[in-house]
């Protein structure tokens, strides 16, 4: 028997931490892609990563449009920096794994005025558009990716608390202790006999660590 340290935390971040998945909602806000093509995107089959790159290669938006559109729209979900200052305090290792772009995420993260470990995309302004790479991934794939970090946790000796709402948050549900689902990815952990609680907001998630502690 491994020895436990207690708790950590990973979570996705777009329709997770966000109420709305931010990428998506960029681009339907700015004409960049369409409903259709966005619901195509969350097939089991589709990375995220590759979608991303694609969907972003001919957006053509500033970091500071970017910026004010994550100021005035963005909305967290209940709890979130509380959870974070909660997890500081009580030495819970948190972070956040995600197909998402740093454009988004560091406006947003500022906002709330959280720092975290975090995995983001790494998105750059070009004439045609943005760029995005996936400096962390290597040669791993992004669903991968977040199970990877909730396993590299457990054999550190810690229980996982994984937070998620997609389909290429499923392979990290499987693998963590405790699951909070939102979406899609509650659906698909019901079909699939994973245990996950749905995810409302991070307090219950708090109230749950400090029961089980
Ligand atoms: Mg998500």
């Amino acid at each position: 028997m491994k020895q436990t340290k207690g708790w950590a935390a990973v979570s996705d971040f777009d329709g997770t931490i966000t109420l709305r998945d931010v990428g998506d909602h960029l681009l339907l806000h700015y004409g960049f892609s369409d409903k259709k093509t966005i619901e195509e995107s969350y097939s089991l089959k589709v990375r995220v990563e590759d979608f991303m790159k694609r969907a972003f290669a001919g957006a053509r938006l500033s970091e500071e449009v970017i910026a004010g559109f994550v100021r005035e729209k963005v909305k967290a979900r209940a709890g979130f920096s509380y959870f974070i200052f909660f997890c500081e305090r009580a030495g819970i290792p948190f972070e956040i794994a995600s197909g998402g772009m740093d454009l988004y995420a560091d406006p947003f993260l500022k906002k709330h005025g959280v720092k975290v470990k975090s995995f983001f995309g790494r998105a750059r302004v070009v004439r045609e558009g943005i760029r995005i790479t996936y400096p962390f991934l290597k040669r791993m794939d992004l669903s991968s990716f977040k199970a990877s970090r909730v396993r590299r946790l457990k054999t550190a000796g810690y229980k996982v608390v994984f937070f998620g709402d997609g389909p290429n948050d499923l392979k990290a549900a499987g693998t963590a202790d405790k699951v909070y689902a939102a979406g899609r990815l509650l659906k698909l952990c019901r079909e699939r006999g994973i245990k996950a609680s749905p995810l409302v907001s991070f307090t219950r998630a708090a109230g749950f660590i400090r029961k089980n502690s």
